[in-house]
């Protein structure tokens, strides 16, 4: 499927716009009964923006006749573009869409209502000014049916990383798990995740800075970074979007772990391998953190976290210690433990330095 719709893609971009015209000649002959209109044919092409030089993808439907079209973009249940096409039904002949990735993921079609809604899922949020929805009327003399177009602004590409030894000039994003109105965690004796994970990233914070890093805090009191009560995907958002929109070399996500099990104990660090660094982050941290912290060695771990996918640096999430595990609750309220837990995220981010600049 997917290897197909490159293709086509790739044929369509080599034809340039031009032949999104010459194709727009098969005119839809369906208008559906009560008036309704039919979108009958869909079409992807790369396009360059011509003043700004902006690359973005672009979406053609033909539609049987004038109709109002909108779009709106939603984070749930992840990043995408919902356009609707009022009145209108689906054409039999037009099928979902799967992409690479790059600026669009997957097009559906939601057809349960009486408006025709696509769904564009998208890699990363976009930002209101990177998408466009609009319609193009009927064009006789060209042969053109009426259309909606969709265009949608290409992400930055990521950085490609080079990293020097040492953690002087570093911009390093510290992200204090929960906070606000989002406790996290709570120990049997009531101890808070998010006290702790504050506590810790600003003893981070002050290290990071002695050794002349700049370091950029998702939260720097006890708020919610998106705002109160807000769904968990916008409150991850939020705090990717502060490494996002900041040239950050890293990402640090702090975390308390916790289970149903109190017995379960120790430091684990999680990655999602999205760049060459992102597993060498998390070895290195993981270890300075059980070098500091001395409690069991779970390892690093791959997962599926939002905060370390959707960043665009290597990032890890680390989960200090068990705070439903009475000891290590205990140990994660102490000023003495969050110091070495602090020192230990910022050695394993020397080290990380020192071992990445090995690569270059
Ligand atoms: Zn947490």
């Amino acid at each position: 499927m997917r290897k197909i719709v490159l293709l086509t893609l790739l044929m369509l971009v080599m034809a340039s716009l031009a032949s999104l015209s010459a194709a727009a000649a098969a005119i839809p002959s369906s208008q559906s009964r009560g008036g309704s209109m039919e979108l009958s044919k869909v079409r992807w092409a790369n396009h360059t923006e011509a003043l700004t030089g902006t690359a973005m993808l672009r979406m053609v439907m033909d539609v049987s006749g004038p109709v109002e079209a909108s779009g709106i973009v939603v984070n749930e249940p992840t990043p995408r573009l919902v356009v609707t096409i009022k009145g209108t039904t689906l054409g039999k002949q037009v099928e979902d869409l799967t992409f690479d990735g790059k600026v669009v993921e997957k097009v559906s079609f939601d057809t349960s209502g009486k408006d025709t809604k696509i769904l564009v899922d998208l890699p990363l949020m976009v930002q209101p000014n990177d998408y466009k929805v609009f319609t193009l009327p009927k064009d006789v003399k060209a042969n053109k049916p009426f259309r909606v177009v969709v265009d949608i602004n290409k992400p930055l590409s990521p950085p490609d990383f080079s990293f020097t030894p040492g953690l002087k000039d570093k911009v390093i994003t510290i992200d204090p798990g929960h906070g606000g109105s989002d406790p996290g965690a709570i120990g049997p004796s009531g101890y808070q995740e998010k006290s702790a994970t504050l506590a810790v990233a600003q003893n981070v914070k002050s290290l990071l800075e002695k050794a002349g890093a700049t370091v950029v805090m998702t939260r720097e009191d006890d708020r919610d970074v998106f705002g109160p009560n807000a769904s968990d995907v916008d409150e991850l958002k939020a705090r990717s979007t502060v490494a996002n929109n900041r040239k950050t070399d890293v990402f640090v996500s702090i975390h308390c772990d916790s289970f149903s099990d109190r017995s379960a104990n120790g430091t684990t660090t999680y990655y999602y391998q999205k760049t060459l660094y992102d597993a060498m982050l998390a070895d290195a941290v993981q270890t300075s953190l059980v070098d500091a912290g001395n409690l069991l060695d779970r390892g690093a771990k791959q997962a599926n976290f939002y905060v370390i996918k959707r960043t665009r640096m290597p990032a890890v999430l680390v989960e200090m210690a068990f705070i439903s595990n009475p000891n290590e609750e205990k140990l994660l309220s102490s000023p003495d433990f969050q110091k070495k837990m602090s020192l230990g995220i910022v050695r394993g981010l020397e080290r990380f330095f020192s071992q990445a600049a090995k690569l270059n």
